[in-house]
């Protein structure tokens, strides 16, 4: 069984991007462009993994993060924000929110999937090495 990633994010380019490297890294990829599909996805096929983008219509990311973590089964999830706000803090407001980690775009195709798994739990890490 393939590991699975939900990638909340609202542009289409970042959203295309973020598929084809983690489907070419054996991630089964679920996608919502919105926080509130978002949260029903995580609901509804419980990902190993959430890449959370923060400039979001509606509920932005920081909302996205909070929502996410009051629910009991998506508490241990890595959530991983993907944003271009490198600001210390906008990093420091989304691990507040709840996420696991930071990476910034413009996304490096070269590290991102080596840098998202470096949030994973050793737990997490472990099953993906034995996929
Ligand atoms: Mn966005």
């Amino acid at each position: 069984m393939k590991l699975k990633a939900l990638i909340i994010e609202d542009n289409e380019q970042n959203m295309y991007m973020l598929t084809f490297l983690l489907e070419n890294n054996n991630y089964e990829v679920f996608q919502a462009f919105n926080g509130l599909d978002g949260i029903k996805a995580a609901i509804e096929h419980s990902p190993d993994v959430i890449l959370l983008d923060i400039q979001l219509p509606q509920m932005d990311g920081y909302q996205i993060a909070k929502e996410l973590r009051k629910k009991n089964d998506l508490q241990h999830i890595p959530i991983v924000a993907v944003t271009s706000h490198a600001m210390v803090a906008d990093r420091e407001k989304a691990m507040e929110s709840g996420a696991t980690g930071y990476i910034e775009k413009p996304i490096d195709p070269d590290n991102f999937i080596q840098r998202m798994e470096s949030y994973f739990s050793e737990e997490l890490q472990q099953r993906k090495i034995r996929l």
